[in-house]
């Protein structure tokens, strides 16, 4: 039903930067290990991104662009313990309603399959001879919904927001290798080692990794770990706080102030540190299903979590001073 699925895209796709997010998750979900972003006029004539990972098998690739369709979640049990970033089964139909798409996907086991799909209306599904994992192309976005296309911010506010989530995803998976070029410029290459400091190095400059330090600690619930910014590197606002759960990038006001916290007095008005900070828990204690958007989280013993993020870099920030 392609007006339902324009609905949901209203959600699931707000803009360009929406549309990188949620495909270059699916290709996170399916154990890529190299993530190609290419861009084209901020994401509003092209956007491609180009996976290593699991593909999709032939028979169930039409599957894939239908509504509540995820090959992430079985039962009902699974929504309480996901650790796909993924698993609504929304992206995909909402994209495709929004704009012409093609999606080429093999497995590595079979032939590979095209598909074509403009406006929602399946234009063509062919074989392909593509080597395993997926290349999906978002054409045209917001052709057929002009009243979106008309509540666009400027093209460098959308590239910005572009350049914003990928440059977070790939800080939360320093694992992979990801580059994004944008009208054929890179503006990222990370090299999918798995050194966080060197992904920083990448984003923010080498003088600027420098005054990232590094911490960690756990208790009996939480073990936490990350780097945070020396009070000398500072920005005017709190998105350069990345915070991941069980891998998953979050959004979790609590976390946030919990860091800030951590540098007691040591912030000037209106000025926040850059920090990456990785969580592990049970993942049955923290519930992602709070938004379409799957970013903001709840988290129970979310006072015991704020201590020990404020208490660790308090600790590891006095120790620099020393
Ligand atoms: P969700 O991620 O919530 O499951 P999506 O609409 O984003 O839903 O994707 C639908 C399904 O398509 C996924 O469950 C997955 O099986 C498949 N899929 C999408 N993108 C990829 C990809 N890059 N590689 C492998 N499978 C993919
Ligand atoms: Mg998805």
């Amino acid at each position: 039903d392609v007006l339902a699925d324009q609905i949901a895209a209203g959600e699931v796709v707000e803009r360009p930067a929406s549309v990188v997010k949620e495909l270059v998750e699916n290709a996170i979900d399916a154990n890529s290990t190299q993530i190609d972003i290419l861009v084209e006029q901020s994401g509003l004539k092209s956007i491609e991104i180009v996976d290593n990972g699991d593909g999709i098998a032939a028979e169930d690739v039409s599957m894939a662009f239908e509504r509540h369709a995820t090959s992430k979640i079985t039962t009902r049990e699974d929504l309480f313990k996901v650790r796909s970033l993924g698993f609504r089964g929304e992206a995909l139909p909402s994209i495709a309603s929004v704009a012409d798409v093609i999606l080429q996907t093999s497995t590595g086991n079979d032939t590979g399959t095209q598909i074509h799909i403009k406006g929602g209306k399946l234009v063509d599904k062919t074989l392909s001879a593509l080597r395993k994992g997926t290349d999906i192309s978002v054409e045209d976005l917001f052709f057929n919904t002009p009243a979106r296309l008309k509540y666009m911010k400027s093209p460098q506010t959308e590239l910005a927001n572009i350049t914003d989530i990928v440059n977070r995803l790939a800080l939360s998976y320093p694992q992979i290798a990801f580059t994004l070029s944008h009208d054929g410029r890179e503006l990222l290459r990370t090299s999918g080692r798995g050194n966080l400091q060197q992904v920083i190095a990448g984003i923010y400059g080498v003088q600027n990794a420098r005054k990232m330090v590094k911490f960690s600690a756990q208790d009996v619930d939480f073990n936490i770990s990350g780097y945070t910014s020396l009070p000398e590197f500072t920005r005017a606002s709190r998105q350069y706080i990345s915070v991941l759960i069980n891998g998953r990038y979050v959004k979790n006001f609590q976390v946030n102030k919990a860091i800030i916290e951590g540098y007691g007095s040591k912030l000037m008005v209106g000025r926040y540190p850059v920090a990456v900070l990785n969580i592990k828990m049970d993942p049955l204690l923290v519930d992602v299903n709070v938004h379409p958007a799957k970013q903001e989280v709840r988290i129970s013993q979310e006072k015991q979590l704020q201590t020990l993020i404020s208490k660790t870099i308090y600790a590891v920030l006095a120790k620099e001073n020393l």
